[in-house]
């Protein structure tokens, strides 16, 4: 993977080259984003041109050095802690320690990545703290981090900070259809990934048509089934994890509904299912169609304050179909 390879985060891209072709390169990274924007991959590529060892920095990393060729994995001078069960603890930070005293085996640099940082105890982080105040200068230490305040301000005061947002879905969906996928479907994805380019990693572009396919029928039995409260609701509530992502897909569909049955179906973002959106907007009204959009927003800030996951669904559901079915 190179630089050219990731999608979107060119900003943060650039102050990265800018600072190992001046061979100014701070010795503590804190990438901050939500999970799946694609730091991860920014981290790769920086880990990457950290450690090639072709002479011009501008071409780093070259893909062809002794360095480059050993996955990442697999790799000597990269160590990664991630989680041992739910936390990283002291222990760990003590075992990088230990190593961080032997300079680099294959380039010119050993790179410590913690992913997520604010999986690190309190403990860990103050282990930490004095590592990141002095490292020996062949040391470069990548934090990544999915909310900051989990971090002690001590820590995150000795890291440079690179914040990564969503994508714009217009950039995904070019570089979708750059890999090969034809237009309508890069754009489908594009818009099911919310912006995180992280969900559609090659062999999960296929997954994510899976899911749409799947809450399309909840989307069209929402519309005709009055079991399909029952139903939805226990889909959802089995795959907690993935539940705010559901109903972000279900609430777009239902737009796609709503814009075909306002005759703006050149706005439709399932543009290649547009045949079932026409079949759906023929049993929904558009006062309808709004309530239950607005019903599913709702669960989302339900959701965010806390609330009961299961009843606040339920009840949203219910409110959603209510919408629905009164056409
Ligand atoms: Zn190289």
């Amino acid at each position: 993977m190179r630089w050219d390879d990731i999608i979107g985060h060119k900003r943060q891209i650039q102050v990265l080259r800018a600072g190992l072709e001046a061979r100014r390169t701070p010795h503590a990274y804190l990438f901050v984003g939500e999970p799946g924007v694609g730091k991860g991959s920014v981290a790769d590529v920086y880990t990457r041109a950290l450690t090639c060892n072709e002479p011009d920095a501008a071409e780093r990393p070259c893909g062809r050095c002794t360095s480059c060729r050993v996955p990442l994995d697999r790799h000597p001078d990269v160590i990664t802690v991630t989680p041992d069960g739910s936390s990283i603890r002291i222990d760990q930070v003590r075992a990088v320690q230990r190593r961080l005293l032997f300079r680099p085996d294959l380039g010119r640099s050993l790179v410590v990545r913690i992913d997520p940082a604010d999986a690190l105890t309190e403990q860990a982080q103050n282990a930490l703290l004095k590592s990141l105040e002095e490292p020996p200068a062949y040391v470069t230490f990548i934090l990544l981090s999915h909310h900051l305040h989990a971090l002690l301000s001590t820590i995150r005061s000795r890291c440079v900070k690179l914040r990564f947002g969503r994508v714009k879905v217009q950039d995904i969906a070019e570089a979708l259809v750059e890999r090969g996928y034809d237009v309508e479907r890069a754009k489908a994805l594009a818009a099911l990934s919310f912006g995180r380019p992280g969900s559609l990693a090659e062999s999960d572009a296929e997954d994510v048509l899976a899911r749409r396919q799947r809450i399309v029928e909840w989307g069209e039995r929402l519309l005709t089934d009055r079991c399909a409260v029952w139903y939805v609701g226990e889909a959802v509530d089995k795959e907690r994890d993935l539940a705010q992502d559901h109903i972000d897909m279900l609430i777009l569909w239902l737009r796609d509904v709503l814009l075909v049955r306002t005759g703006r179906q050149e706005a439709v973002t399932n543009q290649d299912l547009l045949d079932r959106l026409r079949q759906s907007a023929r049993n929904a009204s558009p006062s309808g169609l709004t309530e239950a959009i607005e019903a599913l927003m709702q669960l989302k800030e339900h959701w965010n304050a806390n609330a009961n996951f299961r009843l606040a669904l339920d009840v949203a559901l219910i409110k959603a179909q209510r919408g629905l079915r009164s056409a």
